[in-house]
């Protein structure tokens, strides 16, 4: 029996196993497992909302893998022996595996500045985002601070204010949000988090995160009832600790067809995943991560037929951001992820958005009926979400 072993059923993990459990259909000699702490699915592009007070849909991953062949194991990876080709779940249990697909995703990374793993809070999780919502919702007033400047820390400002208008919201960059769009673009960006009544405060940079305030390194203390943070990010270092080659983040250095440059059957894919284009290094998006999956997939499938992987190509298409649930902006970008001419702005952005966020879970449903979509999709390289 071939056992391939899909840990972490994010947005990558499922879509790898949605996608190779349809194309092995039928084929007796392999054996699909799937490993995650939860049996609910985590919508990451959509925890900014949780942590505002929203509650999403119940999706269940046993739901979406049911009819699939694909055994989906509950638990908490704490190893992996690549020599011996196990892997250890924190109930003791040890998986085997021929064939290995990496997909522990990514959080923000809370170990750079003294007080925020303490006291920030995050959105590397469900239960994170929920904290967060329910000290919100405690708050008589008083200002909040979302520390970083990127899309989620954008995203993150944005959806507070619009559902906390009793709270000062205060965006705190060392960079401009929003300094990888157009100037147009980051603009309408600008003037999306102006209505909505978010600060911004840039060339900011926090050296310390107290249970009431952050201090910058230019000796400012600003008084905060709570802090996100949501800049950096941090990975597991278990591929670390498992002798896989990494890079300086902990990703783990992939070839061409995303197989480990030191462990050939280890596949990595989505934002664990350290992988080269002609541009560089692709950073972490749903957008990129699905189409490695897919990629990943096709290249197993491939293999077992005794024939070579393809090489992964992959182009960005877009930088969409959401303003609250009735605004966003969203940035068309070149392949390489700089801003292009044309981006779309308010309520259709915001439509834009949400098609994007709802996306992927459709796409499972959709790849387990058609096995030869999963091909279509990975040709086009990240031309289906952001
Ligand atoms: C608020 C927010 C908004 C975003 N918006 C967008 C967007 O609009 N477009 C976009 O392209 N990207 C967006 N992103 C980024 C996107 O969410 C990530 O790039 C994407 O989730 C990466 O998918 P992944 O499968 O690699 O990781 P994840 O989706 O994070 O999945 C990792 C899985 O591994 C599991 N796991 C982790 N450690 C272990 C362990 N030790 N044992 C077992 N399981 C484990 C986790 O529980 C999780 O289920 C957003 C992110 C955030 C936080």
């Amino acid at each position: 029996m071939n056992e391939i072993l899909i840990l972490g059923a994010g947005y990558t993990g499922m879509a790898a196993a949605v996608s190779l459990a349809s194309r092995l259909k039928g084929r007796d000699d392999t054996q699909i497992t799937l490993v995650n702490p939860q049996t609910r699915f985590v919508e990451r592009l959509r925890l900014h909302q949780t942590a505002s007070g929203q509650s999403l849909d119940d999706l269940q991953i046993p739901d979406q893998l049911a009819g699939t062949g694909v055994a989906f194991v509950q638990g908490w990876v704490t190893n992996i022996d690549a020599d011996a080709q196990t892997v250890r779940i924190d109930d003791a249990r040890t998986l085997r595996y021929d064939t290995l697909i990496y997909a522990l995703g990514g959080v923000a990374d809370t170990s750079a500045v003294p007080g925020v793993d303490e006291f920030a809070y995050t959105l590397n999780s469900a239960q994170d985002a929920m904290q967060l919502a329910e000290h919100l919702d405690r708050l008589p007033g008083g200002t909040v601070g979302v520390a970083g400047g990127g899309l989620t820390g954008i995203e993150s400002a944005a959806e507070i204010a619009e559902r906390h208008p009793e709270l000062d919201v205060v965006l705190l960059s060392r960079q401009v949000p929003g300094s990888m769009m157009g100037d147009k673009a980051r603009a309408r960006l600008h003037k999306g988090l102006d209505r909505l009544g978010v600060g911004v405060r840039t060339g900011v940079d926090i050296v310390k995160v107290t249970p009431d305030s952050v201090a910058l390194a230019d000796g400012e203390v600003i008084a905060m009832q709570a802090v996100l943070w949501t800049a950096g990010v941090r990975v597991s270092p278990i591929a670390a600790a498992a002798g896989l080659e990494v890079d300086d983040r902990g990703r783990i250095v992939t070839d061409e067809s995303l197989r480990s440059v030191s462990h050939p059957n280890v596949y990595a894919v989505g934002d664990a995943a350290a992988i080269r284009q002609g541009y560089g290094v692709m950073h972490g998006t749903c957008q990129s991560g699905i189409p490695t999956a897919l990629h990943v997939a096709a290249s197993i499938v491939r293999t077992l037929k005794g024939k070579e992987p393809k090489k992964f190509r992959f182009g960005y298409v877009h930088q969409p951001v959401s303003l609250g649930r009735d605004d966003g902006v969203i940035q068309f970008t070149h392949a390489d992820d700089s801003p292009g001419r044309f981006y779309l702005a308010g309520r259709w952005a915001a439509v834009y958005k949400e098609t994007v966020s709802a996306s992927p879970w459709s796409t499972f449903r959709l790849l387990k009926a058609f096995p030869a979509l999963g091909a279509v999709l990975w040709r086009r390289g990240g031309r289906m979400t952001r």
